[in-house]
Formats: structure tokens, C-alpha cells, sequence
């Protein structure tokens, strides 16, 4: 109902519809007289609609016509009003048999006569006239019918019966036919048609089954649910039950037992509550959802030419009526004195709704400002049925009885107010947004899902991927590790290959060699004749001087005789002068054989090494006439060279010699520094010859001369010297280094080279100049000569390597060094690597020797794995051929976790 005169259509209104709404008319069943209703006493203007207009099935269009959803104020349909009266039951055709029933019905003029006495009557027109003769088929049709196609059709509809207790309202609604079909009510007819209607695909029916008594909501479908509360919308003012009970219907026989269910419950708290349930209202709420496609849909969207896309994402249109069968409380009159065994109060209580509606159909019949619907429980309920926008079908029924002619006329008086509330019926129809969304999230939780497996199926992939590479890098691991091994048998074979080349290189060599010791004893002999010569010529002065002493004991004869003769004396005198002007000239003819014997005695003993080293023994030029000119000399004496040369240095003097080093003469200076060398290679001359200031000297030439000769035989020389710890730390303090590395620089001769890379081999060995050493460029120079491929230069250079690599490996096992060797600081890592395997077994070793001490300490072990050195160790663990140096290794690569760790990383079982 409405609460203000919005919805409300008064009959001047209705009046002025006429004859142009009868499209809205029409659909209703019952007959719709649109003239005034209930003219009391008065003939009815049009009788004339048929009966059977009502039967007919509504056609859908014709209430969709005016009805659509743009039609906000919808369509008038006024409270349709039926009358059914009861055939006298066995008591009243025994009671009142003697009296006639209080109403004449005229069904054909859809009008009762209300008899109030034997003369006089009332007459009441209806929407409908049911004699106690109507079916209860033709009942539904006319009452129900109609408002069950508009529920169908998307409206509310409200079908009530109102009348006195006994006169057939429960009959008339709630009969279930179980034992005669033909006895089906409206309620059982009503669902029937609306389940035969709806697809149950796309459409849902739902009910909920509720008892009003004292102003308390009870769910008939769940009786612990006894104070439901009605929950109003306050813009579009819909009521609804949030708390009632709400069960999906899909079929005849659930919702025949849900009824009986309700039933039982019904009675059930009606004993409870000692009440009857003619003093209750029951009401049964049937929602029909539907949702509008084909050709409906079309007509509700105005572009039919949606895309499929569009429509899945549209929510559909529903269609959302709801049909209300409200059996209500007996309407006659509680006896106010409690005959029934209620209070006053509670009798108020009891009937507040009934009359509450009474007074709010008063209010709309006659258009009343104000609608008390607030004022109970059921008029809240109603709101809608009665002046809203509802389709409302009332039958009132009444009993034949005079007995109860009052009861009867004040039903026929509701019935006949209840007439002219108008209703405007509204089409009940949305966007489905609720279903949507739970599709679209059903939507996105399949998606979710197909993502969440599509994702595990990627990360299988991934790791079979990465099982396979790594399969396969193990396996190429595995063709590495084969071809290594294949490899170093290769180079095995080949080594020994070349092993067997060398000796028979070295056969040769013997052969060559014995031949040119035959040529060196002829040298030896020439040797011996010089010696020979000699002391032949010292023979010769000893003979000249006993001749000057002869000749001075006659110059003291002639003395004696002094003054026998003066031209005597002056004789002698010049004599004497003669003889020693011979001497002087005797004595300087020694004194230079002396020295050409000290040239050809060193160049012999060189030529002698050069033949003991393989090397051709070149004769240098002018030794012949030398020894030619010497030969006369020379005596038988046939002592060794050795001998000769310790002769020499003491006949000399050695300061004369190192004083020859200084000579303005070229060859004189190389004659010197041979003879120096010769001398220093001698251990026991070392200490004397570096007293002496000969080292000094010699570092100097280094410095100052430009010949390579001097250098190459000083260098040779220096080297011997530096075999001494103490001449070590003086060719440092004397600039050794950086002299020794010039004149590796300026060196074209790989033997000087040789000579310098083994003066700096021998400082490398010294503990306490380590790090002098390296300051001054020592590894670098040895690095530096690393470009002459000569072996014997190699060989010098590793063997120099592998002293340092020693003093530095005892340094830090002494504590006395921290920190990464200096050897890989200064970048000797990749050329040792290199060499390791490098076919000359001097150099071999001592590169083999330098990684061992590297690999003792674990500070150089990443710097040799990033440099290949792992490799090297582990090759020289396996195949060195000394047992020593194989063991070595080992030791050292498995007591290093660096080299461990990484063995294991590359799978080589070590
Ligand atoms: P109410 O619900 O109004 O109190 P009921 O429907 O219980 O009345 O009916 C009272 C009695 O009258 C029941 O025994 C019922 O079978 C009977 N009755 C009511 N209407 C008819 C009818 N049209 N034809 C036959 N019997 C009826
Ligand atoms: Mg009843």
C-alpha cells in the first residue's frame, strides 16, 4: 500500500481510463467492469462482459505492451474482487432448514443479493460471482489465474482470502486434492502453471511459507525461526524476509511436501501456543526468477547487433515476480470477553493486523491522505498487494447461514472496499548483476586455474630442459676427459719418440766429440812445446845472469887492478853497459812471452770447453804464429793446464791482471777478462779474485763496454761468483740487477744470455734478497729473456723460477711472507704453465719443481686455477717420471681444499 497518494488511483481516475484501457483490463480474468462497483441497490450499467472472457489465457504481450521497464508509472490495475460462497454444511442443512440462505447470488449479473429481511435485500456487484456450485478449477481460473501469468510475466501478484472462520478461505487456497484432483486449490493449481512455465535451466521458483500470529512472524518452514523481521528498501520501499526460510522448488511433489511440512508445523506451534489457526494468518511467498532471452531480450536492448564478446560480459535481463497467497485469520469478530481464554489484550493483539488492514483498504478506497500500513505486521506485508504495485486477487468467502448474516454483511462490505483500491502494476524487471559477477568470477576462477597448470606444465619443461643440459654436460665432461687421456698418450708416444731421437742424436754427438778430442791433444802438445820454450828462455836469462855475475867478479878483479889500466876500465865499463842493456832486452822479451802464454793457455782451455760442450772448437786467428813464435821457448816441463794457470796467477799477479781488465787495448781488455773467468770458474780463486775488487770489476764492464764478448765472458764469470752467498748480496749492492738485465737487453747471443739468466738463477736462491731481487726487475728480466727460444737459456730461466718459487714457498711456511707469490704478481704464471710440459727435461723440471712450491700455499691456488696450473699439477701428480716430484704434486693438490674444491666441481675423482 502506498504510504502516500502516488500509487494510489482513485476511481475518478479509473473512470476516465475507461474504454481506453481495456488493453490493460483485458489480462485480467477476472471480469473487469470498469464502471463504479457495488452500487448498492442499483442495477449494474454493463453487465454485459462475458463470464468466459475471464478463462481465457492472457496473451503475454498484452501486459508486456504496457508494461515495459521504461514505463515507470505502470500500468492501473484495480483490486480484482471475487465472492464465493459455501454450500451449507450438515449442520446448517439441518439447523436451517426451515430458513432461507441470507444471500442470492446472480452470477450471471456478477451480483449478490444480501437478504436483511424477507422483504427487503441489498444487491452488491463483484469482479466475480461463485455459487456454492463453482469448481474449484474454474475458482483458480477465475480468482488466481491471471495474477499467476503476471507473476510469470514478471509482476507481483497477491491472491487473498478474507472471511469468516468456516466459510472455506483454507478450502479455497490450501486444498491439496490428494484423494479427489478435482479438490486442488488455488495454491496447488498456482504452482502447476508456474512450474509447467519456467525452464529450470535458466529460471529458478523458491518459496518460503510463513504464519502471522500476535504481530509474530513464525517460518512454517523452519518453526526454531519464530520472530522473522521485515526488512524494508527505502528508496523502492520492497519488503523483504532476510530471516524466513527460502527453498527452491523443481518439481510438484517437493512442494506438495513442503506444504505438508508447513502444515504440520502450523499445527504444531499452533498447539504450542494454544491458539487455533483460524486466528492466524498464513502466508505462502512464491519467487519466480526468469530470465528474458529470444525475442523479449531483443526487445530490451535496443542494438540487437551485439557482439558475442558484449554478450557474454552483459548480465541478463530478469524478470523477478513474486506471488503471494495470504490465507488470513477468520474476520469475524473476537469475543472481547475471552470465551475463547484470551485476554483483552491479547484479543487486540490477535485480530490488530486484520483490523489495521481493514483500515488501510478504508483509507485507499477512499483515497485517504494517510494509509496507516505501518500500523501491524501484515499491512507491512501487504504493502504492495493493496494500492501498490502488485496485482491483487481478493475472494472473500461467506456461508449460506441467516445465523451469521452479520459476519457476512461486514465480509461483503471489505469485499466491496477493497474494490476500489487501485493498484499500478509494475514490471519487475533488472539486470541480473549479482549472477553476472558470480559468472564472471566462476569465469576467473577456471582461468586462475588453467594458468596455475599451464604454469606447473612450463616449470616441468623447464627443469626437463635443465636436466637434459645437464646430461649432456656431463656427458661432454665425460668426451673431454676421454680425449685428454687420448691426447696424453699421444704426446707420450711422441715424447718417447723424440726421447729416441735425441739419443741417437746424442750417439752422434760422442762420435763427433772423440774425433775432436784427438784434435785437442795435438793443441795439448803444442801446449807442452810452449812450456818448453819457456823455461828454456828462463834457463837462458838464469845463464845471462851468472854472466853478469861473472863479468861483475872481473870488474872486481879489474878493481883490484884498478889503477893498472883506466882505458881498461873505461873498456870493461862499457863492457858492462853492453851486457846490461842485453838484460833489459832479455827481461822484456820474458815479460811479453808471458803474456802471450797467458792468452794461448786461456784460449786452449776455452777452446777445450767449447769441445767438452760440442761446440766447434775454433782456433783463434794469430794463434799460430804465437805459438810459433813461442815454440823455441817452451820447455819439456808436461805439467797439466791447471797447474800452468795457478802458475800463471801467481807468476802474474792478479792485480795485474784485474788491472788489464781496465787496458786501452780491446783485445788486451778480452784477453783479461777471459783469463778472469778462467779463473773465477776455479772455487778456490773466487774469494781471492772478489778481494781483489774482481767482481766489482767485472760488474763494471758490464756497464762500460760495448763488446758482447766481454759481456758474454764476464757475465759467465759473474755468474760463477754468484754461486756465494756472500758475492750474492754484493752483486746486489753493486746495481747487479739492473746491469745484468741491460745487458740482456742489448744481448744477441743466446750464450750471453745463458751466462746472465744464470747469474740471476743463482741470486733467485738467496732467501734474504728475495724481495730486493724482484724489486729491482729480476723475474721480469728473466721473463724478458724467455724470447730467445734457446733451451739453454730456458733452462736457466726456469731453473731460476724454481729457486725463487723454493725461498718463497720456505718464506711462508716460515711466517716470513703472506700474500700471493711475487712470480704470479709478476705475470711468470702463463709462461710456467706453458712450459710445464716442455720437452727439455732441465726445464721441465724445474717448472715442474716451481708449481709444486707454488701449489703449497693456498693463497697462489685460484690465481693457478684461472691459469690452467690445476691441469698441470694434476698431470705432473700422474705421469712425472720422478717419484719424488710425482709425489710431490699429489701431496700439494690434496692437501689444498682450493684444489680439491675444484676437482670435485669438475667431477675429476681425485
Ligand atoms: P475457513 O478456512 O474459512 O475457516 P474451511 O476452508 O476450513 O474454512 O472450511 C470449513 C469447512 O467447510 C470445511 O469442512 C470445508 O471442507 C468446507 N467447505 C468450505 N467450502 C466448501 C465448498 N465450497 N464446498 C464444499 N465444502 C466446503
Ligand atoms: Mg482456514
Amino acid at each position: 500500500m502506498a504510504s502516500g497518494g502516488g500509487n494510489y488511483r482513485n476511481g475518478t481516475h479509473r473512470n476516465s481510463l475507461k474504454g481506453t484501457t481495456t488493453a490493460t483490463d483485458r489480462p485480467l480474468s477476472v471480469n473487469s467492469n470498469p464502471s463504479k462497483p457495488a452500487l448498492k441497490n442499483k442495477p449494474l450499467s454493463s453487465a454485459g462482459a462475458s463470464a468466459s472472457s475471464g478463462l481465457r489465457k492472457s496473451s503475454p504481450g498484452s501486459l508486456g505492451a504496457g508494461g515495459t521497464t521504461k514505463d515507470d508509472a505502470g500500468v492501473p490495475g484495480r483490486v480484482r474482487v471475487a465472492v464465493r460462497l459455501r454450500p451449507r454444511n450438515a449442520e446448517e442443512l439441518v439447523a436451517d432448514a426451515d430458513f432461507a440462505d441470507c444471500v442470492e447470488l446472480q452470477p450471471e449479473f456478477k451480483r449478490l443479493k444480501l437478504r436483511k429481511n424477507n422483504w427487503d435485500t441489498d444487491t452488491y456487484e463483484f469482479d466475480e460471482v461463485l455459487t456454492e456450485f463453482a469448481s474449484q478449477k474454474r475458482v483458480y481460473e477465475v480468482v488466481a489465474k491471471p495474477v499467476v501469468e503476471s507473476v510469470l510475466d514478471g509482476y507481483n501478484g497477491t491472491v487473498m482470502a478474507y472471511g469468516q472462520t468456516g466459510t472455506g478461505k483454507t478450502y479455497t487456497l490450501g486444498r491439496l486434492g490428494e484423494e479427489d484432483t478435482a479438490d486442488r486449490g488455488i495454491i496447488v493449481r498456482a504452482m502447476e502453471d508456474i512450474l509447467a512455465d519456467v525452464s529450470l535451466e535458466t529460471d529458478s521458483v523458491s518459496v518460503s511459507y510463513l504464519q502471522l500470529y500476535m504481530e509474530s512472524l513464525q517460518d512454517l518452514l523452519d518453526p526454531t525461526n519464530d520472530n522473522i523481521s521485515i526488512v524494508e528498501d527505502p528508496k523502492s520501499g520492497d519488503i523483504s524476509l532476510p530471516g524466513a526460510t527460502l527453498v527452491e522448488i523443481r518439481d510438484q511433489r517437493s512442494f506438495l511436501e513442503l506444504l505438508r511440512l508447513g502444515e504440520a508445523h502450523r499445527y504444531a506451534a499452533n498447539t504450542r501456543l494454544n491458539t487455533e489457526s483460524s486466528r492466524s494468518h498464513a502466508l505462502l511467498m512464491v519467487h519466480v526468477k526468469r530470465s528474458v532471452k529470444g525475442r523479449d531480450l531483443a526487445h530490451s536492448f535496443h542494438n540487437g547487433n551485439t557482439t558475442n564478446m558484449a554478450k557474454s560480459l552483459r548480465p541478463t535481463l530478469v524478470r523477478k515476480g513474486k506471488l503471494v497467497v495470504v490465507d488470513l485469520a477468520g474476520s469475524e469478530r473476537i469475543d472481547k470477553s475471552g470465551s475463547e481464554g484470551h485476554t483483552l489484550e491479547e484479543a487486540k493483539s490477535i485480530n490488530l493486523s486484520l483490523s489495521a488492514l481493514g483500515k488501510c483498504i478504508n483509507a485507499l478506497a477512499e483515497n485517504s491522505a494517510h494509509v496507516p500500513v505501518r500500523d501491524s505486521k501484515l499491512t507491512r506485508l501487504l504493502r504492495d498487494s493493496f494500492g501498490g504495485t502488485a496485482r491483487t486477487s481478493l475472494v472473500i468467502t461467506i456461508g449460506p447461514s441467516p445465523r451469521h448474516r452479520g459476519e457476512t454483511t461486514s465480509t461483503i462490505m471489505f469485499g466491496q472496499r477493497a474494490m476500489k483500491v487501485e493498484n499500478m502494476l509494475k514490471l519487475k524487471e533488472e539486470f541480473d548483476y549479482k549472477s553476472l559477477a558470480r559468472k564472471l568470477d566462476i569465469q576467473l576462477d577456471q582461468l586462475i586455474m588453467e594458468h596455475e597448470r599451464k604454469q606447473k606444465a612450463f616449470e616441468d619443461e623447464i627443469e626437463r630442459i635443465t636436466t637434459d643440459a645437464e646430461n649432456q654436460i656431463s656427458e661432454a665432461e665425460q668426451n673431454y676427459a676421454n680425449a685428454m687421456e687420448k691426447e696424453r698418450l699421444k704426446y707420450q708416444k711422441e715424447y718417447m719418440e723424440s726421447i729416441k731421437k735425441l739419443e741417437e742424436k746424442w750417439m752422434m754427438n760422442q762420435q763427433k766429440h772423440s774425433e775432436r778430442k784427438d784434435q785437442m791433444v795435438s793443441t795439448a802438445e803444442e801446449v807442452a812445446e810452449l812450456k818448453k820454450l819457456l823455461s828454456k828462455e828462463t834457463s837462458l836469462r838464469k845463464a845471462a845472469e851468472e854472466e853478469v855475475n861473472n863479468l861483475k867478479s872481473q870488474i872486481a878483479q879489474l878493481k883490484m887492478s884498478e889503477a893498472s889500466a883506466d882505458s881498461e876500465v873505461l873498456k870493461l865499463r862499457k863492457v858492462l853497459e853492453d851486457e846490461a842493456y842485453r838484460k833489459e832486452k832479455l827481461e822484456g822479451e820474458i815479460s811479453m812471452l808471458q803474456t802471450q802464454l797467458l792468452q794461448l793457455s786461456f784460449e786452449a782451455d776455452e777452446t777445450r770447453r767449447r769441445l767438452d760442450r760440442g761446440l766447434p772448437g775454433k782456433v783463434p786467428v794469430g794463434l799460430d804464429s804465437l805459438i810459433s813464435q813461442a815454440r823455441p821457448q817452451v820447455n819439456d816441463s808436461g805439467n797439466g793446464e791447471k797447474a800452468s794457470m795457478e802458475n800463471l796467477f801467481e807468476q802474474v799477479g792478479l792485480q795485474k791482471i784485474l788491472s788489464l781488465l781496465e787496458a786501452e787495448d780491446a783485445d788486451v781488455r778480452v784477453h783479461a777478462v777471459k783469463v778472469v773467468a778462467n779463473l773465477a770458474a776455479e772455487e778456490s780463486n773466487q774469494q781471492k779474485i772478489v778481494e781483489a775488487g774482481g767482481l766489482t770489476s767485472l760488474l763494471a764492464l758490464l756497464g762500460t763496454s760495448k763488446d758482447e764478448t766481454i759481456h758474454r765472458v764476464a757475465a759467465g764469470a759473474i755468474a760463477n761468483l754468484a754461486m756465494n752467498e756472500t758475492n750474492q748480496e754484493l752483486i746486489m749492492s753493486e746495481g747487479g740487477i739492473s746491469l745484468l738485465s741491460m745487458t740482456a737487453a742489448n744481448a744477441e747471443d743466446p750464450q750471453t744470455l745463458r751466462m746472465v739468466a744464470g747469474a740471476i738463477a743463482n741470486l733467485c736462491g738467496n732467501d734474504k734478497l728475495q724481495n730486493k731481487l724482484r724489486g729491482e726487475g729480476g723475474i721480469k728480466a728473466l721473463l724478458g729473456m724467455v724470447k730467445c727460444r734457446h733451451p739453454d737459456v730456458l733452462a736457466q730461466v726456469a731453473r731460476g723460477i724454481a729457486n725463487f718459487a723454493k725461498c718463497e714457498s720456505r718464506a711462508s711456511t716460515q711466517g716470513n711472507k703472506t700474500g700471493r707469490s711475487l712470480l704470479i704478481e709478476d705475470g711468470a704464471l702463463p709462461w710456467i704453465v706453458q712450459n710445464a710440459n716442455n720437452e727439455a727435461s732441465p726445464i721441465r723440471r724445474h717448472i715442474e719443481l716451481a708449481l709444486c712450491h707454488l701449489a703449497q700455499h693456498e693463497v697462489n691456488a685460484r690465481d693457478m686455477i684461472t691459469g690452467g696450473a690445476l691441469w698441470e699439477l694434476v698431470r705432473i701428480s700422474r705421469d712425472c717420471s720422478r717419484e719424488d716430484i710425482r709425489t710431490l704434486a699429489h701431496r700439494t693438490l690434496t692437501s689444498s681444499p682450493t684444489f680439491l674444491a675444484e676437482l670435485r666441481r669438475l667431477r675429476i675423482d681425485y
